[in-house]
C-alpha cells in the first residue's frame, strides 16, 4: 500500500525566501516547541494584548479521568479588544472585512477597522439591552452578512459565548442546540440569499423556537427586507436598535480560560458535541496559525470561502486574521453562482492574495473545467489552502496548475473543529509538499501513530496507524458543554494518555503525514486494513471520475468487500464497459486487494452542510440496511440519499 509515498517532493516555489517562516527555521522552532513547550508559548502568548499578563502558561493533564487543559490561566484580556480596538491607532483606516454578496450585481462592502468597532459596540449594546450578560450563550444563526462577524465579536466584548448554527440547519437542529447550550437570546436574519435562492431563516427560527423556553429573545436583522411574521415582545429589530445604540461600550476583562465560543461538531459521525473554545489560548493558537501557515503579510487580502459556521470560519474568517490585522473576505455566495467561475471572478476583484477552501469546492469546480479559471486574472494569488478532507492528488494537481500556475504553495491543513487551529500543515517558505500529504506538524504539536488494536505506539517511517497527539496545544477544545465525561469519553479513554482524533494516518519514508481518513470507516479485505482515502484518490484520478467515495460492505469471503459511489465527469456515459475499465484502473494503480467489488454510479453523494462526504450513510446503503440511516438532519440534500438506495448494488 502507499504508492504515493514516494511521489517527489515539489520545491517551494520562488519567492518564498522571506517567508516568515523558512526552513531551518522551521527545524528549530518546532524543536523548542516540543522540548519546552511552556518557554516557547510563553513567547508565544505575547502576541495578544493582557490586560493583566499571565504567570502560568501551561498546565494540561491528558489521563483518562482527570482530563484538564489550562493555558495561560492566570492572564486577563478581551478577544475583541485584541481583534479590534488595539489596531485602531494604527490601522483604523484600513479594510478590516471586505464583503462579497451572494449577487456579484450588489456592490461589495469594505468595512475598515474603525467601522467595524462601531458596529460591533452598537451590537455589544443592543445585547447588553435585552438582559445578555457575561457568560450567557447567544445562538447565531446569521447568512455570511458583515452582522455576523459583528454578533461575534460583540459576544466577546461583553463576556456571552456565542454559538454559531450554519444558516443551512433546519429548525429541529437549530432548537436541538439551543436548547442543549441553554440560550438567552438567537440572532438571525429575515432570509438568506445564497445562490439565488433565499432560506427562510426567521421562519425556521419561529419553528424552532417553538420547541425552546419561551424566555428565549429573538433578534434579527432585516437584511433582505423579505416579509416575515413578527411577535411583539419577543422579536427585536437588531439594525434600528443599533442605530440609537451608544457606537461605544467597554470591553470586558475576561479570564484566559473562560469560554469564548461552542460550536456543534458537522456530524459526520454522529450525535453533535457541543465544543468548548475558550480565550486566550484559542486566539493565540488561531492568530500564529493564520500568520504562519498561510505566510501572511501586511497589506495581504485573506479570503477563507468557509461559511463562519464552521470552525473554520471562526479561526480563519474572523479570529486569527483580525487577530493579525488583516483583511479578510467574508463571501455570502456559492462556488458556482451564478456561475463556475464565481471564486476566481472575487480573487481577481478583490486581489486575493491567500484563498482557502475545501476539497469538495476544488472537485466539483475541477468537474466543470479548467476555462472557468482561466477567464480571471488571479495574478495576485501566493498561496492556496484546503480543509476539510483528505485532497485527492488528482485535485491538488488541478488547483496547483489551474488556479496556482504552479507558483504558489499549497497549504494541505489537516485539522478539527477540536483542535481550534491546523494541527499538521505545509508552511509556505519551509516545507516542501507532496500532493495528498498534509506533511509536517505545526508548532507544539506531536503526532503520535498507535496500532489500532493495541494501543501501542508506532515508531519510525513507513508506518501507518491511527493518529493521536501526545501533548496538549493551546488551540485545543477544553470541554464538551455541559458533559465533561463526554469529553474524557470521546477522547482520552481509548489510548491513555493521548488525544485521540479519530483519524486514521500513515507516516511515509520521509516522516510525511497522510490522513487516509476516519478510524470508523476503515476497510478490512481479507485481513488488510485499508483507509478509504486511497481507493477514493485512485478511483478520483481516472478522467471519467469526479468524484468517489468508498465503503466496507460484508462479504462472505473476504470479510469486507470494497462498496464505490462513483460520480462521472459531465456528460461521461455510465456503462458496463467503464465499470470494469475502472475496476481495472485501482488494480493497477493500488494493487488487486483494492479492487472494487461493486460500483454504484452515484449522481451525487450524501454531504454534511460543509460538504464532507456522510460514509456513515453510505455504509448502511452498502450493507442493504438503508431503513435505520440514523441523525440526517445535518445533510445537504437529502434527496440524494433516496437516489442511492433506490439504484443500490448490494441487495443480499
Ligand atoms: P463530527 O466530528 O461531528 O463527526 P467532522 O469530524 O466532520 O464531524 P470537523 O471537525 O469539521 O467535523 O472535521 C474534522 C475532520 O475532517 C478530521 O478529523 C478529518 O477527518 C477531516 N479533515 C479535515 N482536514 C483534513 C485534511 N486536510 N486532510 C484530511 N482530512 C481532513
Ligand atoms: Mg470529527
Amino acid at each position: 500500500m502507499g504508492a504515493t509515498d514516494t511521489a517527489a517532493k515539489r520545491a517551494i516555489p520562488a519567492g518564498f525566501e522571506s517567508a516568515h517562516v523558512t526552513p531551518d527555521g522551521y527545524r528549530n522552532m518546532y524543536e523548542t516547541s516540543v522540548s519546552d513547550p511552556a518557554a516557547f508559548w510563553g513567547e508565544e502568548g505575547k502576541r495578544l494584548d493582557w490586560i493583566q499578563p499571565y504567570s502560568k502558561v501551561k498546565d494540561t493533564n491528558f489521563d483518562f479521568g482527570s482530563v484538564s487543559i489550562k493555558w495561560f490561566e492566570d492572564g486577563v484580556l478581551n478577544v475583541a479588544a485584541n481583534c479590534i480596538d488595539r489596531h485602531l491607532d494604527t490601522r483604523g483606516d484600513q479594510v478590516a472585512i471586505i464583503w462579497e454578496p451572494d449577487d456579484p450585481a450588489t456592490p461589495a462592502k469594505h468595512i475598515t477597522y474603525r467601522e467595524l468597532h462601531e458596529n460591533v459596540c452598537r451590537m455589544a449594546n443592543v445585547f447588553l439591552s435585552q438582559g445578555v450578560m457575561r457568560g450567557d450563550r447567544v445562538v447565531i444563526y446569521l447568512p455570511m452578512i458583515p452582522e455576523a462577524a459583528y454578533a461575534m465579536l460583540a459576544c466577546a466584548r461583553i463576556g456571552a459565548i456565542h454559538s454559531i448554527v450554519f444558516a443551512g440547519f433546519s429548525p429541529d437542529a437549530l432548537a436541538n442546540r439551543i436548547n442543549d447550550c441553554g440560550a438567552k437570546l438567537v440572532i438571525t436574519a429575515d432570509t438568506a440569499p445564497r445562490g439565488g435562492r433565499r432560506t427562510p431563516l426567521k421562519a425556521n427560527t419561529d419553528a424552532a423556537l417553538l420547541h425552546c423556553s419561551d424566555r428565549v429573545r429573538c433578534l434579527v436583522v432585516k437584511h433582505t427586507g423579505d416579509q416575515t411574521t413578527w411577535i411583539d415582545g419577543r422579536d427585536v429589530d437588531v439594525l434600528a436598535l443599533m442605530q440609537t445604540a451608544a457606537p461605544d461600550c467597554p470591553v470586558r476583562p475576561m479570564g484566559a480560560e473562560d469560554p469564548l465560543f461552542i460550536l456543534y461538531t458537522s456530524g459526520s459521525t454522529g450525535k453533535p458535541k457541543g465544543v468548548v473554545h475558550t480565550s486566550g489560548g484559542y486566539l493565540v493558537y488561531a492568530a500564529m496559525t493564520h500568520q504562519y501557515t498561510f505566510d501572511y503579510k501586511d497589506g495581504d487580502i485573506f479570503w477563507c470561502t468557509a461559511d463562519v459556521g464552521w470552525v473554520t470560519g471562526h479561526s480563519y474568517i474572523i479570529y486569527g486574521p483580525l487577530a493579525n490585522g488583516a483583511t479578510t473576505v467574508m463571501f455570502e455566495g456559492v462556488p458556482t453562482y451564478p456561475d463556475a467561475g464565481r471564486f476566481w471572478e472575487v480573487c481577481a476583484k478583490h486581489k486575493v492574495n491567500q484563498f482557502y477552501t475545501a476539497p469538495t469546492a476544488i472537485r466539483a469546480l475541477m468537474g466543470q473545467g479548467p476555462e472557468w479559471v482561466e477567464k480571471h486574472d488571479l495574478s495576485d494569488l501566493r498561496i492556496l489552502g484546503t480543509v476539510g478532507e483528505p485532497i485527492n492528488p488528482e485535485a491538488w494537481t488541478w488547483y496547483d496548475k489551474h488556479v496556482g500556475k504552479g507558483k504558489c504553495p499549497i497549504v494541505d491543513t489537516w485539522w478539527q473543529t477540536e483542535t481550534g487551529g491546523h494541527l499538521i500543515t505545509p508552511l509556505p517558505g519551509a516545507t516542501e509538499t507532496k500532493p495528498g500529504s498534509a506533511t509536517l506538524p505545526f508548532f507544539g504539536v506531536k503526532p503520535v501513530v498507535l496500532e489500532a488494536e493495541s494501543g501501542k505506539v508506532v515508531e519510525g517511517n513507513g508506518v501507518e496507524g491511527v493518529l493521536c497527539i501526545g501533548d496538549s496545544w493551546p488551540g485545543q477544545m477544553r470541554t464538551v458543554w455541559g458533559d465533561h465525561q463526554r469529553f474524557q469519553e470521546t477522547y482520552f479513554q481509548q489510548y491513555k494518555g493521548y488525544y485521540f482524533t479519530g483519524d486514521g494516518c500513515r507516516r511515509d519514508e520521509d516522516g510525511y503525514y497522510w490522513i487516509t481518513g476516519r478510524v470508523d470507516d476503515v476497510i478490512n479485505v481479507s485481513g488488510h486494513r485499508m483507509g478509504t482515502a486511497e481507493v477514493e484518490s485512485a478511483l478520483v484520478a481516472h478522467e471519467k471520475v469526479a468524484e468517489a467515495a468508498v465503503v466496507g460492505y460484508p462479504h462472505e469471503i473476504k470479510g469486507q468487500g470494497i462498496y464505490a459511489y462513483v460520480t462521472l465527469m459531465k456528460g461521461v456515459e455510465p456503462t458496463d464497459d467503464l465499470r470494469k475499465e475502472l475496476v481495472k484502473w485501482v488494480r493497477t494503480e493500488i494493487g488487486p486487494i483494492a479492487s472494487p467489488d461493486l460500483i454504484q454510479w452515484a449522481p451525487g453523494l450524501p454531504k454534511t452542510r460543509s460538504g464532507k462526504i456522510m460514509r456513515r450513510i453510505l455504509r448502511k446503503i452498502a450493507e442493504n440496511d438503508y431503513g435505520a440511516l440514523g441523525d440526517t438532519s445535518t445533510l445537504a440534500d437529502p434527496s440524494v440519499v433516496d437516489d442511492l438506495i433506490d439504484n443500490r448494488m448490494n441487495r443480499g
